[in-house]
């Protein structure tokens, strides 16, 4: 289980693909964000998309390496359905929610409103939902913010663990039903 040599024998090309996801994107992201040098075990997610029906549950790190098979299945579940544009989801936002999942003691998934979200679609929510909270310059369109709520789990319990988070912004939409994360500044609305 704990093969601390998984790393030395991951492909030529998969490290490529892995160096350029962080140096182009996300950099500063790919440290270990658990515990200060953690570089074993194993990150997971199960993500399923309410727009698509699409479901996922996966490994996206195992001993202290991203896989990019995984961020890369992600990142299509994550997609602006509207569109069909698939971007890049910060991976340290990844972490947040796999942290965040496990505060909430339940075997369900995130279920996922909204993930990444085109300049266009963006701006299309923004102009019909002014007090919806669609900001003109939304995270979503960056791939670190994310809609969620999980089923069987209180909404006001998701909003609750997200922000002992203190990981970035955290809005309340009950009408709605979801809780809206992010990885930039830390507030809330
Ligand atoms: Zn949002």
């Amino acid at each position: 289980m704990k093969d601390r040599n998984s790393r030395k024998i991951l492909p030529p090309h998969r490290r490529a693909v892995l160096a350029k996801v962080g140096t182009t994107l996300f950099a500063t992201s790919l440290k270990p964000a658990f515990a200060a040098g953690a570089t074993s075990g194993a990150r997971s997610l199960d993500l399923r998309n309410i727009h698509t029906g699409e479901h996922l549950s996966v490994d996206y790190w195992v001993n202290g390496a991203y896989l990019p098979d995984a961020l890369a299945a992600i990142n299509k579940i994550l997609r602006d359905f509207r569109t069909g544009d698939i971007q890049p989801i910060a991976p340290h936002l990844l972490d947040m929610l796999a942290r965040l999942h496990g505060k909430l003691e339940t075997s369900k998934g995130f279920e996922i409103i909204s993930g990444y979200r085109s300049p266009a679609t963006n701006a299309a929510l923004h102009a019909r939902s002014v007090e919806s909270g669609v900001a003109v310059k939304s995270l979503h369109m960056q791939g670190m913010g994310v809609d969620i709520r999980v089923p069987g789990r209180p909404l006001v319990l998701l909003r609750n663990a997200a922000l002992t988070e203190r990981a970035g912004g955290v809005g309340y939409y009950p009408q709605s039903d979801f809780v809206h994360v992010d990885i930039g500044r830390v507030r809330r609305w």
